[in-house]
């Protein structure tokens, strides 16, 4: 089984990496996204804080003039932890609401 998240096609901008998860922009919605190393779907509490620290730590910087929230809704991969970094004014990048 394959799952494009261990796959990680690693064409998007990469903004953070170390041996817990990985930030990467969603080849989808182009925004900021935190992937945790593991395929499984959920993490314990102090990994998705760590997840989420980084997370935040990039989209400050990404979206600093926005306030933006943390959606870890997984629509599409629910089998693999991951969440989006999401702007309030669009859904993705370009499309306004
Ligand atoms: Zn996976
Ligand atoms: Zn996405």
């Amino acid at each position: 089984m394959t799952c494009d998240l261990c796959d990680a096609a690693r064409l998007t901008k990469r903004y953070y990496e170390d041996d817990v998860c990985w930030i990467a922009d969603c080849e989808i919605c182009l925004v900021p996204m935190v992937v945790w190393d593991v395929h499984d779907p959920s993490p314990p509490p102090e990994v998705k804080e760590h997840l989420w620290s980084h997370l935040r730590a990039v989209a400050d910087v990404e979206f600093a003039d926005v306030t933006w929230t943390i959606d870890d809704h997984m629509r599409n991969i629910p089998d693999h932890y991951h969440a989006h970094a999401r702007p309030p004014y669009f859904w993705r990048r370009g499309e306004r609401l």
